[in-house]
C-alpha cells in the first residue's frame, strides 16, 4: 500500500530505489558491490567469521564448565547458549547469502542488512524476554564483524554504482533486483557518518531526525543526492527493501509507490536531468548582472578532495573550507601539523591558483569529533564550548592548526576565517595566537605565506558590533545558518522547531543587510557562506542588499549564477529596502 512520510527538504532532486535500513552504529561498515565472481568468497568470509565466533563460544563454555557458580554464574552459561543458537539460526545465514548473491552486497554489508531485518522481527515480538534477545543478536553480529575486520577484506571495493535518473527509471521498470538504485534510511546520521557516504552507492537518503541546516543536511547537499531529514518515524515505517521515492524538493518520501506515482516521478526525474544539462552550459559564463555588476560565486567544501568538484561547478574559489571534517571520526587521534598542512595544501593546489578560505576548526553542537562522544554533559552544546571557544580553550591544538594553514598559504592565495567570535577579547586573543604561530614558524625556519584574516558573523552580538570586527579583520563572512539559529533561538538541528527556523525573519535580514552595508561602506570584503547564499529564492534580495560574494555548495552554483545573470542589481536596491521594512518579507519574495 502506498503511503507518504513528510520531512524537511534538504537536497534537491528525485531518487527512486529500494530502501536500505541502517542503524547509525553500522555506518562505519564498508558498503560496496562485489563482482558476481566473488559471491562464493564473500559467503565464505561470513561463514568463516561465524564459525570462528562459534568456536570461541565453545571454548568459553568449556572454561566456565570448570568454574564454580561464583566465578561463572548460571546466567552466563545460559547466555552463551542463546548466542550459539542465534549464530546457528537459519534465517541469519540464508538472509546473508541472499544479500550477497542476489544483491551483490559485500559480506559486512550483507550481515548488517540481515541483522536489521531480524532486529525488526524481535522488536515486533510480544514476549518481553524474546524482545530483549535483540541485544544478543547485535552482540553476535558485532563479534562476527570484528572477526572479519581482523582478517581483513580480500575484496577491493569497486567503483560506486550510482545511476543517473533516467537509468534508475529503466532499471526500476525492469525490476532487475541486483541493479537498482538504493536509498538509505536511518534514524540519525552524524556529519562524520555522512562523510563516509560521500563516495557511496546510495542514490538518496532519509533520516528521522535533523533540521534543514543541520550539518548532516549540509553534507547531504554537498553530495548532491536527493535527501529528506526530520521524517520522524521513517526508519520504523519503512521495511528493508521496500520501494521508495525520495522527493528532495518537497521533503517527502513515498513508500511502496503505485505504477502511476512511479511514472509521474520518473517524468519529474527526467525533467530535472534536462534542467541540469541546461544549467551546465553556464559553467564558463562569468557571473555578471544585467547592469554589469561582477559577482563572485565561491564553493563551500568539507575535504581537500572536494576541490576538483568545485572547479567543475564553475566556482571561482573556495569561500568556506570547513576544516573540522578533517578532525572527525578519528577516535581521538587528531591530525598533527604535517598532516593538516598536506591537507590544506592539497585543497589550495587543487583550486589551481584560485583563492581558498580555510575556516579554523568548528566543532561542538551537532558536530562532534566522534559519534561515541555525544555531548551529554552540557545541556546546551550549541551555546557551549564550540568553534573558536573550543580552539582558545586548547591553544596548543589551535596553534598547530594555525601553523599548518600559514604553511599552506605559501602555495596559493589563502584566507584564514575564524568562526563564532563574539567578544573583542576573543578577537585579540585569536590574533595574538596567529602572530605567535608565525613566530614559531620563523623560529623553526619553515616557509609560510601571507593570509587575509576574516571573521564569521554568526552571532547577533557580532552583527551588532561590526565596527569592532572591522577594526581587526580584512573581511567578514556571514554564517547565516548560525546567525538564524542564535537570533531566533531555534536549534538548527531540531526538526520539531524547524517551522520557526526562518531566514526571512525581519531581524535576520536586518543583521545580514547591516553587515553587508557596513563592509561595503568601509571597503572591506564581505561574503555570505551560510545556506542562504545557495538559496535561489534569496539571490535577488542579497544582490539588492549589495552582496557581491556568495559561497555555497558546488551543486548550487549554476542555479544561483542563472539568477545573477537575470538580475538588474541597481534596480533591486530600492526593492530590497522595501523587503527589509516589511513585516512579512517572505511574501514579497514569493518564498
Ligand atoms: C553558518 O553558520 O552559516 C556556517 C556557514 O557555518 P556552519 O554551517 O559550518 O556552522
Ligand atoms: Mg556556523
Amino acid at each position: 500500500m502506498t503511503f507518504s512520510i513528510h520531512g524537511l527538504p534538504v537536497a534537491r532532486g528525485i531518487a527512486i530505489g529500494r530502501a536500505v535500513l541502517m542503524a547509525s552504529s553500522r555506518v562505519d561498515v564498508a558498503h560496496y558491490f562485489i563482482d558476481p565472481t566473488q559471491i562464493e568468497s564473500e559467503i565464505t568470509r561470513v561463514r568463516v567469521g561465524r564459525n570462528a565466533v562459534v568456536d570461541e563460544i565453545h571454548r568459553l563454555q568449556l572454561t566456565i564448565a570448570g568454574m564454580g557458580p561464583k566465578e561463572a554464574p548460571h546466567e552466563l552459561a545460559a547466555l552463551l547458549d542463546v548466542h550459539l543458537m542465534l549464530l546457528q539460526d537459519e534465517e541469519l545465514i540464508t538472509g546473508v547469502k541472499h544479500w550477497i548473491s542476489e544483491r551483490l552486497y559485500n559480506a559486512e554489508w550483507a550481515l548488517t542488512t540481515q541483522l536489521e531485518v531480524l532486529a525488526r522481527q524481535f522488536d515486533d515480538m510480544e514476549d518481553e524476554y524474546l524482545r530483549e534477545r535483540k541485544a544478543d543478536l547485535e552482540q553476535v553480529a558485532e563479534r562476527i564483524l570484528r572477526y572479519m575486520k581482523g582478517v581483513g577484506s580480500p575484496v577491493a571495493p569497486p567503483a560506486s554504482r550510482r545511476s543517473s535518473g533516467a537509468r534508475q527509471q529503466d532499471l526500476l521498470l525492469a525490476d532487475d533486483s541486483i541493479d537498482v538504485p538504493l536509498v538509505l534510511i536511518a534514524h540519525d546520521l552524524s556529519p562524520a557518518d555522512m562523510l563516509q557516504f560521500k563516495q557511496s552507492v546510495f542514490a538518496g537518503f532519509c533520516t528521522d531526525v535533523g533540521g534543514k541546516t543541520s550539518h548532516t543536511a549540509i553534507v547531504a547537499r554537498s553530495m548532491d543526492i536527493p535527501a529528506v531529514v526530520g521524517a520522524r518515524s521513517a526508519s520504523h515505517l519503512v521495511r528493508q527493501d521496500d520501494w521508495v521515492i525520495i522527493d528532495g524538493d518537497a521533503g517527502v518520501m513515498i513508500v511502496d509507490p503505485s505504477p502511476i506515482i512511479l511514472a509521474e516521478y520518473g517524468f519529474k526525474q527526467r525533467q530535472a536531468e534536462l534542467e541540469r544539462g541546461r544549467l551546465s552550459r553556464l559553467r564558463h559564463t562569468p557571473a555578471v548582472t544585467l547592469d554589469g555588476q561582477k559577482v563572485e560565486l565561491l564553493a563551500n567544501i568539507e575535504m581537500p578532495d572536494d576541490a576538483p568538484g568545485a572547479l567543475l561547478a564553475g566556482a571561482v574559489g573556495v569561500g568556506l573550507f570547513r576544516s573540522e571534517f578533517l578532525f572527525m571520526g578519528r577516535k581521538g587521534d587528531l591530525p598533527g601539523e604535517e598532516e593538516q598542512y598536506q591537507a590544506y595544501r592539497k585543497a589550495v593546489e587543487g583550486m589551481q591558483g584560485l583563492p581558498v578560505t580555510i575556516r579554523t576548526i568548528d566543532v561542538g553542537a551537532d558536530k562532534q569529533l566522534d559519534d561515541t562522544v555525544r555531548d551529554a554533559a552540557h545541556l546546551n552544546p550549541a551555546l557551549g564550548l564550540r568553534a573558536i571557544r573550543w580552539s582558545l580553550a586548547d591553544p596548543a591544538m589551535f596553534l598547530t592548526q594555525l601553523r599548518a594553514i600559514l604553511r599552506a598559504a605559501a602555495h596559493g592565495q589563502v584566507s584564514l576565517l575564524i568562526p563564532m567570535l563574539a567578544h573583542a577579547s576573543e578577537i585579540r586573543q585569536t590574533l595574538s595566537l596567529v602572530d605567535f604561530a608565525r613566530a614559531e614558524l620563523d623560529n623553526r625556519g619553515l616557509l609560510y605565506g601571507p593570509v587575509k584574516l576574516g571573521a564569521m558573523i554568526e552571532i547577533p552580538a557580532a552583527a551588532l558590533t561590526l565596527k569592532i570586527f572591522l577594526k581587526y579583520f580584512d573581511f567578514l563572512s556571514v554564517g547565516t545558518n548560525d546567525l538564524i539559529q542564535y537570533t531566533l533561538a531555534i536549534d538548527r538541528a531540531d526538526e520539531s522547531v524547524a517551522h520557526l527556523y526562518d531566514p526571512c525573519h525581519p531581524a535576520v535580514l536586518r543583521l545580514v543587510a547591516d553587515t553587508i552595508a557596513e563592509c561595503n561602506a568601509q571597503g572591506k570584503g564581505v561574503s555570505v557562506c551560510g545556506e542562504m547564499a545557495g538559496d535561489i529564492t534569496l539571490t535577488r534580495l542579497l544582490l539588492g542588499m549589495g552582496l557581491r560574494s556568495f559561497s555555497m555548495h558546488p551543486a548550487q552554483i549554476l542555479a544561483v549564477k542563472q539568477e545573477v545573470l537575470r538580475a538588474d542589481a541597481s534596480r533591486l536596491v530600492p526593492w530590497a529596502r522595501q523587503v527589509l521594512e516589511s513585516e512579512d518579507p517572505a511574501a514579497m519574495l514569493g518564498a
